[in-house]
């Protein structure tokens, strides 16, 4: 069947990257895919994709998956992530595609290194090279984005129901349901393409989503707890103390974060969760934004991502008020 034109257009300026990593693929006789560590929806549903479409289409060669697992993710929507022994590495030649992921510290298992071939699919900013091969769109809605549009020039594959939820999960995960800014016509269309082949779009979107009725305690807490800066930045803190008492663990402090994605006034928004590991304490930070370029802030402050989503730290509690002011400051 002749390719999308969106499809096709798209591709284009990576056509020779596409054609490489096509011939690393056809060649490795074992193939490892990584993402990003602490993973969301994309990182875990662009690896788990990929997983899928090279298992179904490459059935002789040996397909791994690692990374760290997601606390509530994991097995609900993805398989626990495999383990492999140092044996692995010592005696295989291995292909390693890495997805949604731009820099060396943030790729969840170091060893990708001792890959024959590195490849790389990504949407983040620009960091460093980590891969022989970059396939990059910072303006890309999702990961998966750019993985599908690559499996559909592969010539001679397809991509199962399986593969399709997967990707269709990290789609609809960057984009907020195709609301963000950076959902674009090739965003839709790549859509388009994975319900072709026959997933459930509105269940897969029910499955992601799916609270229990306890969830609603700790939305019951953000909405009675929650602060706005001066000029319209919404924020919330959950203290150790108060993870406690709701049953969650720091990873899931993000969860309620969107609750002010839609308030008049309010420009961006922010979780702020204590994370208490001896090794690296800190308050975690996941901030949304309606329109506004939020990653420089996020990068003064520890991390990093994308214009309208970004992740960042606080190391003393004490300093909340000067983030939240680097924050307000983009809207004053
Ligand atoms: P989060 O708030 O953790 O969901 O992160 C939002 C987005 O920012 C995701 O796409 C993450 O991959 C990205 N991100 C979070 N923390 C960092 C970091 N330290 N460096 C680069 N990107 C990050």
């Amino acid at each position: 069947m002749s390719l999308n034109p969106i499809i096709k257009a798209y591709g284009q300026p990576f056509k020779g990257a596409y054609k490489k990593i096509e011939r690393y693929i056809k060649e490795a006789k074992a193939i490892v895919v990584y993402r990003h560590i602490k993973p969301d929806f994309d990182a875990l549903g662009t690896q788990m994709g990929l997983v899928t479409f090279l298992k179904d289409n490459f059935p002789d060669k040996e397909i791994r998956f690692v990374g760290d697992d997601h606390v509530s993710f994991t097995p609900r929507l993805f398989p626990v992530s495999e383990r492999l022994p140092a044996s692995f590495y010592e005696s295989k030649k291995f292909l390693a595609i890495i997805v949604d992921v731009g820099d060396d510290s943030r790729i969840a298992d170091p060893r990708y290194k001792e890959a024959e071939h590195i490849v790389k699919f990504d949407h983040h900013p620009y960091k460093e090279q980590v891969a022989e091969v970059e396939v990059l769109d910072l303006e890309a809605g999702a990961a998966s984005e750019i993985v599908v549009d690559f499996c559909l020039h592969f010539k001679g594959t397809r991509i199962s129901k399986e593969a399709a939820r997967y990707f269709y999960i990290g789609l609809v995960g960057d984009t907020g349901c195709f609301r963000y800014p950076s959902t674009s016509m090739h965003t839709l269309t790549v859509a388009g393409e994975l319900m072709a082949s026959g997933i459930d779009h509105a269940k897969i979107i029910r499955e992601m989503f799916q609270k229990k009725l306890d969830d609603l305690r700790s939305q019951a807490y953000v909405l009675n707890h929650f602060y706005v800066s001066e000029h319209g930045v919404a924020y919330y803190t959950l203290p150790s103390s108060v993870q406690k008492e709701l049953d969650i663990t720091p990873e899931r402090g993000k969860e309620n974060v969107n609750i002010f994605s839609n308030i008049e006034g309010i420009g961006a928004w922010c979780s702020i969760t204590e994370d208490p590991d001896p090794k690296d304490y800190c308050w975690r930070v996941s901030i949304r934004s309606k329109e506004k370029d939020i990653s420089g802030v996020a990068q003064k402050w520890g991390g990093g991502g994308h214009k309208n989503a970004s992740g960042a730290r606080i190391d003393d509690i004490k300093d909340l008020d000067k983030f939240i002011a680097d924050l307000d400051a983009l809207f004053a």
